[in-house]
């Protein structure tokens, strides 16, 4: 028999429908996939070469459990430049991606029965995270008028003496909102007067348009600062989702806990991944620019498609490579013997008749949308709509 933690988890459903499309994919379907949240650009040279370096000189045992020195200097130097945040090493801990660390975070935080504040539409793993400490996701439901994001009044409602820490994450998987300085200020204000923690994912941070600039709730003061788990990693923004490379920071005493979990369960991140990441941070950071430039082209693009799509309606994203258009006008319609009821059906729908896979607003706790990623090609992504268009068109 399975433990009961084992059963109360799903796997992540970003993950599952990319791997049925994949399989559609190699019984020769050819599949246009929306679904997966990883930059479609190589990693850079120079990171590549910094690894072959590590493995060439040797580079390749153990390393301490939460990362070389020089790496915590580089996130230390990175925090204090883009962040104006301050923090030594002990308030730095390196792990095998941002998940890690969010599950490290949770497994440091959460107690049998506390409750964590989840805005949805949410990013998939955060209420698994939070069941496998047997805690408690209370999903606090977010509007579109408010462009997803939660507001303090709203978080304030589902406070409850059990109540231990709210999870955001800006910009936001899935919808490409991020919160302006106003709203941080308001949310901090209510966490703080409840004494919760703040587990703020940053990691879109360096994937914002129209000349934004992020601002880490964790930099509006000192109190702040030491209630909050910033949490980012190089997996987005510097096309490293392979290598596994993802930091916290925060309180000592919380960022120990963090480190003492890892050293019984995984031990250090790669160590030559960690070379990779001393190189991403501290080398050029042109193609992070590049990168950008070309999302942006595409953001423009593909939303300005999907608002000419009958029936959809598409909000202009400020981040990350994500677009979450309303579908709601097509849920309830049907084409033969087929109804699309839901987000879920959509997608099925989509993967199976269309060939086009993406994942369903069920999945982030958010019924009535989809999420199309566009780290893909200009290409891809004009043959992806006009199929999502034909299918649409199809219902009635
Ligand atoms: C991709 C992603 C992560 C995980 O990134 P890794 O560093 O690859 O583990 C965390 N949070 C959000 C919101 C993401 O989209």
């Amino acid at each position: 028999m399975l433990s009961e933690r084992a059963k109360k988890i799903k796997p992540s459903a970003t993950l599952s429908i990319d791997s049925k499309a994949k399989e559609m994919k190699a019984s020769g379907v050819d599949v246009i996939s929306f679904a997966l949240g990883e930059p479609d650009f190589d990693t850079p040279d120079n990171i590549k070469e910094a690894a072959i370096k590590a493995i060439k000189s040797g580079f390749t045992k153990y390393t301490p459990v939460g990362g070389v020195p020089e790496l915590k200097d580089a996130i230390i130097n990175k925090l204090k430049t883009d962040n104006s945040l301050e923090y030594d090493r002990t308030e730095i801990v390196v792990s095998c991606g941002a998940k890690h660390s969010l599950y490290n975070a949770a497994q440091a935080l959460y107690s049998p029965g506390d409750e964590v504040l989840i805005p949805a539409p949410y990013w998939v793993s955060y209420p698994d995270q939070v069941l496998l400490n047997d805690a408690v996701p209370v999903i606090v439901d977010c509007r579109e008028e408010d462009l997803f994001m939660v507001t303090a009044d709203s978080l304030k409602e589902k406070i409850t003496k059990k109540t231990k820490a709210v999870i955001l994450n800006y910009p936001s998987n899935p919808t490409g909102y991020t919160y302006d300085k106003k709203t941080l200020e308001g949310i901090a204000e209510v966490a703080l007067k409840h004494n919760l923690f703040i587990v703020s994912d940053e990691i879109y941070e360096k994937l914002l348009y129209d000349g934004l600039t992020h601002i880490s709730i964790a930099s509006i003061d000192k109190e702040v600062k030491k209630k909050t788990i910033v949490i980012n990693g190089l997996s987005k923004s510097h096309a490293m989702t392979g290598w596994r490379i993802g930091y916290a920071a925060g309180d000592k005493s919380v960022i120990k806990a963090m480190e003492n979990i890892q050293s019984q369960s995984t031990s250090n991140p790669t160590s030559i991944s960690q070379k990779a990441a001393i190189e991403a941070m501290t080398g050029q950071q042109e193609t992070v620019s590049i990168m950008v430039k070309e999302f942006d082209k595409r953001r423009e693009f593909i939303v300005k498609e999907l608002n000419e799509i009958p029936g959809v309606s598409c909000r202009r994203p400020q981040g990350a490579f994500y677009a979450f258009p309303n579908i709601k006008a097509h849920l309830g319609k049907s084409v033969g013997s087929r109804k699309v009821a839901d987000s879920s059906d959509m997608a099925m729908y989509l993967l199976e008749d269309a060939a086009v896979a993406l994942v369903p607003g069920g999945a982030f706790g958010m019924e009535g949308y989809i999420r199309i990623s566009y780290a893909t090609s200009m290409e891809v992504i004009k043959e992806g709509l006009n199929r999502i268009k034909k299918a649409l068109k199809a219902l009635s």
